[in-house]
């Protein structure tokens, strides 16, 4: 029987799908090719499956994580799943902490996998005892048993997509990737997989970053924006700086319409993330030779940004939703 015993075995080995309408047509033969890493495709339904499980096999190892002891993190999200996913299977509990600006289905999702979640207010500084930050802290340390992944300093984040994402990618594409693109946010995916990739091409492969307009990884100063789970206004120490040969900065509005695009063209229902990250990668293929084989990495599914991205009011009320005129437009930029 073909038969798996717990979904953990089923995290990684994504598939790698060439993109076709988005590109301005089929790009098999004859100009760069544009193809994505659907990171949906894993159980928890983003990439943060790879680093989940790795972080707690380490913490596992080390002994920092004991038989039915207590995972507590500051995660309204993705991270979140991955962590209670692996947690069931081995027996662990979770303690998810979170601002009260994320949205209810994040925390509803987080229970239903059966961890507990703190809901903190947002509008405290961080030194505040109620801010999240402070809350998990005390958390970890109070709860017998507690150990805190913070995938945010943990270098299992960027170890994991440097000994799965990165050999995945050289597989996939017969060590004929030129190009990774990859959005921002911990900096684990770009570091990992970046540095495994340079590594065994001796260096050919480019390392391109993507960044929400206003974070500090495209020289802004922490502005905020929008789109969820990258860009940052610190510098985390799982973000390797040496890694990027360059970086580039897309606005909320190009990143949101290329991820309707995605849905509607490509019938890829992807996260808001992913639609920045492949602007950045069409406007890497716009000045790349006809031989480029260009990797852009999508980190999540669409469902859980259907009240915003996904909702023509939403997109009006922030001015994203253009007239048929400037669709057209956004279309000759890209
Ligand atoms: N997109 C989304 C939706 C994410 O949740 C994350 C993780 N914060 C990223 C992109 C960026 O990945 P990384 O943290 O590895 O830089």
């Amino acid at each position: 029987m073909h038969v798996h015993d717990s979904l953990v075995e089923l995290m990684g080995n994504t598939p790698l799908v060439r993109l076709r309408k988005v590109t301005g047509g089929p790009s098999k033969d004859g100009g760069p090719q544009v193809l994505a890493k659907v990171e949906y495709f894993n159980p928890g339904g983003s990439v943060k499956d790879r680093i989940a499980v790795r972080m707690i096999d380490a913490a596992e190892e080390s002994g920092a994580l004991k038989p039915g002891g207590t995972i507590v993190e500051p995660t309204s999200g993705n991270t979140g799943v991955g962590l209670a996913i692996v947690a069931q299977e081995r027996g662990y509990k979770c303690v998810f902490v979170c601002p009260d600006k994320v949205a209810k289905d994040k925390v509803d999702v987080l229970r239903a996998y059966g961890a507990e979640v703190v809901v903190c207010p947002t509008a405290v500084s961080p030194e505040h005892p109620d801010s999240y930050y402070s809350v998990s802290d005390r958390l970890a340390a109070e709860i017998p048993g507690a150990w805190k992944p913070n995938q945010y300093t943990n270098p299992q984040n960027p170890v994991s997509h440097y000994e799965t994402t990165g050999p995945e990618l050289w597989e996939q594409t017969e060590g004929r990737i030129t190009h990774f693109v990859a959005g921002i946010g911990t900096g684990g995916t770009i570091s990992g997989t970046g540095k495994y990739l340079k590594e065994v091409s001796g260096g050919r492969v480019k390392i391109i970053g993507a960044d929400p307009e206003g974070s500090v990884y495209s020289g802004g100063s922490g502005r905020p924006y929008l789109t969820e789970g990258v860009g940052e206004d610190i510098w985390p120490e799982t973000y390797d700086r040496d890694i990027c040969d360059d970086v580039i900065a897309v606005s909320d509005k190009d990143s949101f319409l290329m991820t309707r695009r995605l849905a509607r063209e490509e019938a890829l229902l992807v996260g808001g993330s992913c639609g920045m990250a492949v602007v950045a990668a069409l406007r890497v293929a716009a000045t790349a030779g006809p031989d480029a084989v260009i990797v852009v990495l999508l980190p999540d599914g669409g469902r859980g940004y259907l009240s915003k991205i996904f909702n023509d009011s939403w997109m009006e009320d922030y001015g994203f939703l253009p007239s048929s005129t400037e669709e057209a437009r956004v279309d000759e930029v890209l």
